[in-house]
Order: C-alpha cells, then structure tokens, then sequence
C-alpha cells in the first residue's frame, strides 16, 4: 500500500473535476479524499503502487473537457488505512481557483433537451457541469450558486438530489435547474408579456419577417430570418449599420455548408465547446439574403451555443444573429435597458429571469495557415488565464482605445478580459472601470503597477493615470510585438513587422507601418514606411480616396493627384491647401491607410462606413493567379530602413488607368508587401543573424497578406511567429503591454 498527496491547479473548480476524481478512484480501489482549496484541487490517495499509478495517468490524460489542468504537485505520505473515498467540504472562506469561461451545451444536454421522456425536455435553461454559463454569471467568488445570479433561484428537491450527488453529472453545477424551480422564458411585445410558448411565438414572429431581441449569455442579440431580404434590411436600417457584415448561426454543420467551404479545422472550431463564430469563405451566398454581408466573401458563422438557441434554430435554420445594439454601442445586457432601448430595435424581445452579470460578446476567430486564431476573444475563452513569464508583481495593463481589452497578471497567469470595445463611448467607459474592479475581486488581484499606451488621449490612458498607481506607458507597436513574442516565450532577439491602422509613436506621429527589433523588454525601431500626410486627420479613416490623394501626391505631382477622383476636385484643392499650409494634416507611417489608398487607387471604395472597410475588400478581390509584383524602394537611411511606396503607388495608378483590373492591382500590392516583408528580413538577417520573425498589428487579419509573407519568409528559412491566443489587432495589445512590464520586473 502507499499514499500519495497532489495538489492540482488550473480551472479545476465548477467543470465536474471532484466527481470525476471521484469516480475514478473508486473504479481503481483507491481510498482518500479530494477538496476544493484557493488554488484548485487537493487530494489523497491510497493503494497499490500500480492504481495509484494509473489514477495519475487518468488524471492527467483524460480530464473533465472544460477543465485545464496547469501543474499537478504530486508527494509521497504515510499511509492511514483510510476507508473509502470521500468528496471533503471545502474549508469556510476558502476563494475559488479560476473561473472557468461560459461554455456551449454539450451533447449529453443537447440530447436530454430533445428526449420526450427526459424531465428537461425541452427546458431552455438546461445545463450540466460539462457546460453552461459561468463567467457571465458570477458575482463573486468563490463560485458557488449564492454568488451566481442563480442565487434567487432556489432547486427544487430532485434538482438538489443531482446537485448533491456526486455520481451525477450535475453534481455541483451551479446554474443547475429545471421548468419547477429555474428561469423561465418570456416573450415581450411593447413590454407585455405575451400568452403562448415563447419559442412558438419567436418562430411565428422570424417567419413573418419580424426583427426579435433575444437574450442570449452575455447579452441580447437582434435576430431575423437571414434568408429574407426586406427582414435584413429593415434590420440594417433600425441599427444604423448600413454594411458590415451581420454574424450568422446556423442551425448545423450540414447547414452551415450549404452556404460555406469548411475544412476540417473549422469544422472542429465550430463544434468546439466554445461554439465561436468562424470567419468562412461562402461559396453560395446567393441563398442568403443580399444584405447579410453585402460585397463580403466571407461570412461569420456560429453554431446554436446554448440551449435556447436549439429551440429556436428547429423552426428557422438560418437566423441572423447580431448585437442587440446601434450601430457601435456595446451589446445590450442588462434587463433594466430593455424595453427603452430595444424598442426602437425590435418588434418583440424573447427574454428571461437569469440575470446577466457582465457582458460576453461572441468570440470571432478565423483559421489561418491550418489553425485558429482569434480575431475577438471573448465568450468561451474569457477569462481562462494565458501563460506569461516573469511578472513577480501584479500588473494591470490597460490596452488600447479600439477593440479594448484590459489585462491582469499574477504569477505567470494572465487573466485577459473579454472584449470591452470602444472606450469612446461613456458607457462603455463606465462598463470598463466595473469590470476591472470585479476581475481584481474575482481573481484577488490587487495591481502594484498599471501599464498603458502612450497615446495620451486614450481613455484608458487617462486612467491609468489617474490610478495613482506606479505607471509604465508602452509604445504602442511595440504592445503588438511583445504580444508574439510572450504568446510563443520567446526572448531571443527577433524582428517585427508591426502593420496597423493607427497607433501612437515615440516621435508623436500616428505610427503603422513598422519594424521593431528587440525582445520582450524593449525594442528598437528599425525600419518604417515613407511618411505622408492624412488630409482631414483621423476622418481620413472613412475617406479613403483623401489618402489616396496623398500618397499619389507625392508619388506623381498635385496635377496628377488632382486628376485622380475629378469629381471631388474641390474638395481635394482645399485639403491640399489645408496641408500646405499645416492644418489638420497629421503624419503618418500608417501601413492600414495604405491600403486604404491603394483600395481608392482602384476604385474600389472612396468612402468607407468602418475603419478597415477598404482594406478588407481589397484582399477580397484579389487574383491569386496574379504573378506579377510592385516593388518598394528599399533605403537605408539615418534612422534606419525607410520603404519608400512612391513606385508602388505610381504604378498602381498607372494601371488602374491602363484598366488593369482590380484583382490584378491588389494582388500586386500584397506580393508586393510579401517581397519587401522578406528582403528587409534576409538583409537583417545577413547584419546580425537573426531569423526569428514575429507578425503583428491589425493588418494581419488579412489572410492574404499573412499567407503570403509566411509562406515568401518559411521558404527563405525563417521561424515565423504569429498571435495564436490574443487578437493581432488591438484587442491583444493589454497582453503585450502586460508582457512587456513583466518582463521588465524580472530584469
Ligand atoms: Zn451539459
Ligand atoms: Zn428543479
Ligand atoms: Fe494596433
């Protein structure tokens, strides 16, 4: 006989990992106990060498599905001759480990959902501790049902008698419930309850063209019947948002390839417990209503993530699901907002009595080069900690003012919020500082510094300063680059190619187009494309044809330039004027308003409704086929490598003249950045041996971009690194801030 001791750690807490242990150690003759503690799982165990041997292997090999596992500590004691195994009550003020992240309804749900005899049958709240809201739902810690917004709820006996039970794959599940004792569905239509069951009446009313709120996990989605184009539009019409992609969710896998090519990655990636929306290639749009992506070859696709989702999707197998908001607001969340600020929105509002504590947005990723990566992480991953080294005090990092997320680290765990969006909007300013303080609760951090942009007028560059806290600013590019790096641990020099839209520079010039090169810690700028101005500043971002303008300006001469959108030569004259004479015409290394520029070059966009707009339809139209390329000028000048675009552009304007298409000119433009991306890296490489290249910045959302820089860069023997865990764009730049001061405190 022998005993062992272990200590586990990881989300260990509220994913069925007791009864689990549990199980497994009566079915290998094991005696001892397991209990939940502040930092996971204890247990001990006694037996025979060889099944306590292989309870470990289970252990770690086979855990429950949403559990992670990050450090098993494992001891050899006494033995006691204990009888039995036993599930111990955690000690009295104990704090939870982690919080595991909202997960989607798992199979066996799914099918006591639909089992005519199962006492949930049809129940829009069923859940297991497989699956089921948790992030969404939690107050305080530790995670026990009194500090969920269950806490109201009270089960009734058989739903305890599964709570209780450790055999029971419920046992523990906090939000457990049924039709008796939990939340029940209600269906609005000018705040009045509707007689009828709400799923019948949600159908009746998607069918007949209508536009529904539902509430969903983390907040209210505006759904319709995607293959109605009049129900689309009058959507697109009451949100203000006149062209960005709506997101889908597809009642199934079989449906989903009706309109899209799905490899087996994505496949994967749709049906994951995490259900995201995938970012697909259509081949049939044409069976969806024109307006669901108008002009986009790609479609954001999910699957029905909860429950009531399942219901819903039986009578309609295409819905549009978007965010219950206008046009850029924050997802709608809390109950108090729904009537007033849904009504313009909705013609009824399917609703229910489970609060939600903290708005999820749906998590958006996209499969690139044969795996996943995250363009939103939200729903599913938030807040599932990321490994990060060094840190030895607690940091809290700030992110960016688009696409914001905030970012808390404690020993090597970096616990990255969900996505909080664009802190121009007060709400969303308030919702930010709410949601700090309740992750610092949740996880008993209490930051000792707090790093933020350099920009000085981010929001959240004001109050990081304002919290009184010791203050590290961190270029912003450099957040991009050190997000890679710590993603992949590494600390070996490496060189980045940061490409972005907009981002503050050590100089006070709005940076984009960047080469860094350095580590974690700190780098150096060592390359940047050619400077030019953005006629009208930042509302350039929405006038492509003004960089146009630009940039064509100092490729070929103002008549040129002039010449180039005739329709707006006023217009142009005076922006020129204004920028002779230095007014509002800021300089930019922005490699994002190139593409901007060059997607005007081809008339493809003048004005744009979202930053990026331009750029994204650009890729999308670009000839693969194309062998052709533009070349850069590269130079090499006192503060280091400048890309000159002058040839670029006078080229692009050229042939867009000569009526070369514009499939041709864009794939032109991106061989062209591939070629420059990889003669700057074997330059450096033959300066100073380096071959480790990390990719970074919003640009890189572009798949094609990506692919062909990888592919020009592995060919040429390069290890090239890419934002795997944290989005590219600044959704992952409180990481690399994050990751920058930990590595500085460990100097
Ligand atoms: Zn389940
Ligand atoms: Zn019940
Ligand atoms: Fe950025």
């Amino acid at each position: 006989m022998i005993r062992f001791r272990a200590q586990v750690r990881g989300i260990v807490q509220g994913v069925g990992f007791r009864p689990f242990l549990y199980r497994e150690a009566i079915a290998h003759n094991l005696s001892g106990f397991v209990k939940n503690t502040s930092f996971g799982v204890y247990l001990e165990v006694e037996g025979s060498l060889a099944d306590c041997e292989a309870f470990f292997t289970v252990l770690q090999t086979t855990p429950p599905p949403l559990s992670r596992i990050t450090d098993v500590e494992r001891s050899e004691i006494p033995v006691t001759r204990e009888q039995g195994f036993s599930i111990r009550q955690s000690s009295s003020g104990e704090k939870s480990a982690l919080v595991s992240p909202d997960i989607g309804i798992c199979d066996d749900c799914k099918r006591e959902l639909f089992s005519a005899n199962d006492r949930r049958y049809r129940y829009p709240f069923i859940n297991c501790t497989n699956c089921g809201p948790r992030f969404s739902i939690v107050n305080d810690v530790p995670y026990d049902r009194v500090n969920t917004s269950m806490a109201g709820f009270v089960q009734c006996p058989p739903c305890q008698h599964e709570y209780e039970n450790p055999l029971d794959r419920r046992f523990h599940a906090q939000p457990n419930a049924c039709a008796v004792c939990g939340p029940r569905l209600s269906f609005l239509v000018d705040g009045v309850e509707q007689k009828g069951d709400p799923v019948d009446l949600f159908a009746a009313f998607i069918r007949s063209g209508k536009i529904v709120a539902v509430k969903g996990i983390g907040g209210f989605h505006l759904a319709c019947d995607a293959t109605n184009e009049s129900a689309v539009n009058q959507l697109r019409a009451r949100k203000q948002r006149y062209e960005k992609p709506f997101a889908l969710m597809l009642r199934s896998l079989d449906e989903v390839e009706r309109y899209c090519i799905v490899s087996d990655e994505e496949r994967a990636l749709l049906t994951s417990p995490q259900k995201p929306i995938v970012l697909l290639q259509t081949h049939s749009e044409a069976l969806l209503a024109p307006s669901v992506a108008p002009g986009n070859r790609r479609l954001g696709v999910m699957l029905p993530y909860t429950p009531l989702h399942c219901l819903l999707l039986e009578a309609t197998p295409a819905l549009v699901l978007t965010s219950g908001n206008i046009s850029d607001c924050p997802m709608l969340y809390h109950d108090n907002a729904i009537p007033s600020a849904l009504a313009s929105l909705a013609d009824a509002i399917l609703t229910h009595n489970r609060p939600i504590v903290r708005r999820v947005d749906d998590s958006v990723f996209i499969v690139s080069l044969g795996s996943a990566r995250p363009l939103r992480r939200a729903r599913g991953w938030a807040p599932e900690p990321l490994p990060l080294k060094g840190g030895a005090r607690p940091i809290l990092a700030m992110g960016a003012q688009q696409k914001n997320t905030f970012c808390l680290v404690r020993k090597e765990q970096a616990f990255l919020s969900s996505h909080v969006g664009d802190l121009d909007d007060p709400e969303t300013e308030a919702e930010y500082l709410r949601e700090i303080a309740s992750m610092q609760r949740l996880f008993s951090i209490q930051p000792e510094m707090v790093v933020c942009d350099l920009h000085p007028d981010y929001v959240s560059t004001r109050l990081a300063h304002k919290s009184g806290l010791p203050l590290l600013a961190v270029q912003h590019h450099h957040a991009h680059f050190a997000s890679v790096l710590a993603e992949h641990d590494v600390d070996s020099p490496a060189l980045g190619f940061i490409w972005d839209g907009t981002g503050y520079g050590t100089d006070g010039t709005i940076w984009g187009g960047e080469t860094l090169f350095g580590n974690v810690a700190q780098s150096e700028r060592i390359g940047h494309i050619l400077p030019f101005r953005l006629f009208g500043g930042e509302s350039a971002v929405r006038e492509p044809w003004r960089i146009a303008l630009s940039v064509a300006e100092i490729a070929l001469g103002r008549a040129e330039a002039l010449s180039l959108f005739p329709s707006r030569a006023a217009e142009a004259r005076l922006l020129l004027q204004a920028s002779d004479a230095g007014l509002n015409a800021p300089q930019t290394t922005s490699m994002g308003r190139l593409f901007d520029a060059v997607a005007a070059i081809c008339n493809l966009r003048e004005t744009v409704s979202f930053e990026g707009q331009a750029a994204i339809l650009l890729e999308q139209i670009a000839d693969a086929s194309e062998q052709e390329t533009y070349r850069f000028d590269l130079k090499h000048e006192q503060d280091g490598w400048i890309y000159d675009w002058r040839p670029v552009i006078k080229h692009a304007i050229l042939d867009a003249a000569k009526g070369v298409p514009a499939e041709k000119i864009s794939m032109r433009f991106h061989r062209s950045l591939a070629k420059l991306l990889l003669d700057t890296a074997a330059e450096h490489r033959r300066e100073t041996g380096c071959s480790t290249i990390a990719l970074s910045g919003g640009c890189f959302q572009n798949e094609l971009l990506l692919s062909l820089c990888h592919s020009e860069l592995t060919q040429a023997g390069f290890s090239v690194l890419i934002n795997r865990l944290v989005p590219c764009n600044d959704g992952g730049i409180s990481y690399g801030q994050a990751a920058v001061a930990a590595a500085l405190q460990t100097k």
